[in-house]
């Protein structure tokens, strides 16, 4: 084996915050680009948020459109590891994107608000992770706070989110009561205080619960302390590496990204603990990313939404082999070279002109409409990456033509935005309408605005009684032509003509699913 190859996918973990908005994501990952060094950064995530929250017009977003391709990847240093934190864009632009980054990544940091336990975007994204058992560490955010008991926020998240849970760290009180928090590993105690300015922070240490100066610091509380590790240490759930991998288990750490209070902490276990870049499945065989060969796949395409410049940047990730700028490759969909020149290799601010990247890296290649959600590339053995799925869209509009002479831009445009990952499209199978499906509502705004810019096309968009779709498949023709028949009004086509079940409410699907034991409906659908 290589060993340069080797050294540099050990030390790299690709990760996605997973959480509900206002969780404290934007807090943490700033705090956690501070331990990297990447200072500048962290303000980008700031004022990008700040910006965002201003106006919900899609015209300012598209200003902000140069900040937010350099912060879809937030690369930094930390300890001598290489981090490369993905973006999963979450209020308004939560699209099908913050699905598929999910599928780009080798481990997740579940962020939750101790006063409000689980919530459903939160379900949302764990429903991705669990395809591919990505393995997640938990970050309970807000102790400076008063919230739940932190016992019932992990039978919340045990019960809810179908993971044990492994506290590495143990609040010691919450809101005016936070005391601090004990590292039930290291047997430490680390004592709060609220800073602000988001400086680093480092704990006082005990070595022993039992010490009888804790007794002073921490008054009455620390018989609460005593008695929760006693109770812990009989019926918590040892961490187990292994099930934290396979993702059955997840270990939990009491903080307060604001503060920056526990964040070091977890942030050192994480890069301990989480795996570095992992084998990938193909249509033929898994690819380990200490293979030679260069391999990569897209999983996602940004558009720069200037309409004179029709570029686009498809994010991929690399998953075996060296990359070096200029390289050639082979784009399998369509069978041609392409030397990847044009590149944005995603790296933290103060290292410029860097021209290689290794498995686990992200780099952006820059292009005109060539590259799909998806595409893979290698230097030699044609494969195809699997696991980049497309997702069950959530809204649903109907398209609505003003110009019955621009049917053919509109499908043009459709056709290109769906390729593209922006918007789902189905054509039902009973009538000639355009059906779009969003997995988040800002998806229809930024599809009519490009289909008015970039495809000149004037559209009404309006609501349709879809609620939810599924794709159909069946080992039995029978079944699917007894099935087609009856639900044949209530039936599309979308844009890689797969058949798909468009459901008018959820319990019509449960009684479709009811009624045709032999039919597979399926939330997610492999890119082909
Ligand atoms: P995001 O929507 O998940 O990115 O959440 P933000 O990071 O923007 O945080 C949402 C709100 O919670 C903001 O007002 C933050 O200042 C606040 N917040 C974040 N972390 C903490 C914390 O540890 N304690 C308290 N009290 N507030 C916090």
């Amino acid at each position: 084996m290589n060993k340069e190859l080797k050294r540099e996918v050990d030390k790299r973990r690709t990760f996605g915050i997973i959480s509900h908005p206002d969780a404290g994501k934007t807090t943490l990952t700033e705090k956690l680009l501070l331990y990297g060094g990447a200072i500048q950064m962290a303000g980008s995530v700031k004022s990008r948020k700040a910006a965002r929250h201003a106006t919900s017009d899609w015209m300012a977003m598209e200003q902000e459109r140069g900040i937010s391709v350099t912060s879809s990847v937030m690369k930094f240093e930390y300890n001598g590891y290489e981090i490369n934190l993905l973006d999963t864009p979450g209020h308004q632009d939560f699209s099908e994107d913050t699905y598929r980054v999910l599928t780009a990544v080798d481990s997740g940091l579940l962020v939750i608000d101790v006063a409000k336990g689980v919530e459903t975007q939160t379900l949302k994204l764990m429903d991705v992770c669990r395809l591919r058992n990505t393995p997640i560490l938990t970050f309970i955010n807000k102790l400076d706070r008063e919230g739940l008991d932190p016992f019932a926020v992990m039978a919340d998240i045990e019960e809810r989110l179908k993971i044990e849970c492994a506290p590495l760290t143990w609040p010691i009180g919450m809101g005016s009561n936070f005391k601090g928090t004990w590292n039930l590993y290291k047997n430490e105690l680390h004592l709060f205080s609220a800073v602000h300015g988001g400086k680093r922070q480092k704990g006082d240490v005990f070595k022993d619960p039992n010490d009888p100066r804790l007794d002073e610091i921490l008054g009455e509380q620390v018989h609460q302390l005593r008695e929760e590790l006693e109770l812990l240490q009989g019926a918590g759930n040892p961490f187990n590496l292994e099930r934290y991998r396979k993702g059955e288990q997840t270990p939990v750490f009491f903080g307060s990204a604001i503060n920056n209070f526990g964040v070091q902490e977890m942030l050192d276990s994480f890069v301990e603990l989480a795996p570095p870049p992992q084998p990938r499945p193909t249509t033929t065989r898994d690819v380990s990313p200490y293979e030679d060969d260069f391999s990569g796949v897209v999983f996602k395409i940004q558009a720069n939404m200037d309409k004179n410049h029709r570029d686009r940047i498809a994010f991929m990730r690399i998953c075996s082999g060296k990359f070096t700028r200029g390289m050639k490759v082979k784009h399998h969909r369509v069978g041609k070279d392409f030397t990847i020149a044009n590149a944005t290799i995603f790296m933290a601010q103060d290292r410029t002109g860097v021209e290689e990247a290794y498995p686990g890296d992200i780099i952006g290649i820059h292009n005109h409409g060539t590259i799909k959600i998806g595409d893979t590339f290698t230097d030699k053995e044609p494969l195809k990456f699997v696991g980049i799925p497309s997702f069950s869209p959530e809204h649903f509009r109907r398209v609505q033509l003003r110009d019955p002479m621009k049917r053919k831009q509109l499908q043009k445009g459709l056709e290109q935005l769906a390729e593209e990952g922006a918007v789902q499209l189905f054509r039902p199978i009973a009538n000639s309408d355009y059906i779009l499906g969003a997995v988040g509502l800002l998806q229809f705004d930024v599809i009519v605005h490009r289909l008015l810019h970039e495809y000149a096309v004037n559209a009404l968009y309006e609501p349709v009684s879809v609620t939810t779709a599924r794709w159909i498949h069946s080992e039995d023709k029978r079944a699917l032509d007894d099935f087609s028949d009856y639900y044949r009004s209530d039936l599309a086509i979308d844009a890689e003509d797969c058949l798909a079940y468009l459901a008018p409410n959820p319990w019509k699907l449960e009684s479709a699913i009811e009624r045709f034991p032999k039919i597979v409906f399926s939330t997610t659908r492999e890119i082909s």
